[in-house]
């Protein structure tokens, strides 16, 4: 149950309200009051309380309403918030501002190298996908990679880079950031952070990134092996932590067969869209691992509901510092950028919605 507060009630009125919440539920259940798009919210996380406690809820002056939510994640759920959520990015750092979620038209588009990999490179890069329609730069500067002996990203210089890259084409960019102590510094540069897939349960991170001074709104992948409800409750640790601006980004899970990369799970997208009201991007770069696996799947994604993709793209697949295999030319992200809105537009026109 969510109680939302109104904006008006004083002091008094607030410790009253917390008094008799001490009074209803005693200790039997968490209770945190967060701040969320300007509203404060008590989010009670036990079961659901019983009628007479409810109307004496509803009775209170600092009480706006109740908010029944039947799910573990209760900031996160689709009943908090029945219509989609939508965000401007881009606007704070002098990049192009650029809407994601429900209040967009037409698909977002986030491309780039999977790692920034020097001056030259990301500029051309960041121009090239910019050309060919992406609205928003991808390039990992800090990356997470399985083996210790794998490029690592240029750190602290790719951050910069990144921004330059902005500066030259107005792209807002997004990037990762693995530890907590990295957060501030990561949004000093970054108009998206994004969470890894490595990183999805790393609760201190998922705070601080919810806690970051500058409101950059956050990416968050699906862990290689979690379930919707483990991936709901880490955006939920995001929103309670303050930041109510999450993207979910599906970009695979492990399975047992070794042809593709991962799998690419485009059930969740529908689903999603039912349990939550983050909007949805899809990666089907890491999902398959096979660039000639990506403009198919891109479409899938588009055609289920995805709010957006998310693509590894590199005017010259085959010499990126990593993930190449499933780097996607500039052409065929040109034509993927082409396909996604036309499919999108067929939907919109002919009134197919997200969810049957
Ligand atoms: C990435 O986007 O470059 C990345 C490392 O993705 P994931 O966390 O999904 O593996
Ligand atoms: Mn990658």
């Amino acid at each position: 149950m969510i109680i939302s507060i109104r904006s008006q009630a004083d002091s008094d009125e607030r410790a009253q309200l917390m008094e008799l919440l001490c009074r209803v539920i005693g200790s039997r259940q968490p209770v945190t009051t967060t701040r969320v798009d300007g509203q404060d919210v008590i989010v009670l996380a036990g079961g659901a309380l019983d009628e007479q406690a409810c109307a004496l809820l509803e009775q209170q002056a600092a009480v706006e309403r109740l908010i029944p939510v039947k799910t573990p994640y209760q900031l996160a759920s689709r009943a908090f918030k029945p219509r989609g959520s939508s965000f401007v990015v881009g606007a704070q750092t002098g990049g192009n501002p650029v809407t994601i979620g429900s209040e967009r038209g037409a698909p977002v588009i986030i491309a780039g190298p999977c790692s920034v990999e020097g001056r030259e490179q990301i500029l051309a890069n960041a121009a090239a996908v910019k050309a060919a329609g992406a609205h928003i730069l991808r390039g990992g500067a800090f990356k997470p990679r399985t083996s210790p002996y794998q490029f690592q990203g240029l750190g602290l210089e790719g951050l910069e880079l990144l921004a330059e890259a902005r500066e030259t084409t107005g792209l807002p960019v997004i990037t990762e950031v693995m530890e907590p102590g990295m957060v501030e510094v990561v949004a000093q540069y970054a108009d998206i952070l994004q969470i890894g897939s490595r990183n999805m349960q790393n609760y201190p991170l998922l705070q601080a990134a919810g806690r970051n001074s500058r409101q950059r709104p956050v990416m968050l992948k699906r862990g290689f092996a979690a379930t919707i409800d483990e991936w709901l409750l880490a955006a939920e640790y995001v929103v309670a932590a303050g930041n109510p601006d999450v993207i979910l980004c599906e970009r695979g899970i492990r399975s047992f067969d070794t042809h593709t990369r991962n799998v690419l799970d485009l059930t969740c997208v529908p689903l999603l869209h039912e349990l939550t009201h983050l909007p949805i991007i899809v990666d089907p770069s890491h999902a398959t691992g096979r660039r000639e696996l990506v403009p198919v799947m891109a479409r899938a994604a588009i055609a289920a509901g995805a709010d957006g993709l998310i693509l590894e793209a590199h005017p010259d697949p085959d010499s990126a510092l990593s993930d190449g295999r499933q780097t996607i030319s500039i052409e065929q992200l040109e034509e993927i950028v082409r396909q996604a809105s036309m499919i999108a537009h067929v939907m919109q026109e002919s009134g197919i919605k997200q969810v049957a």
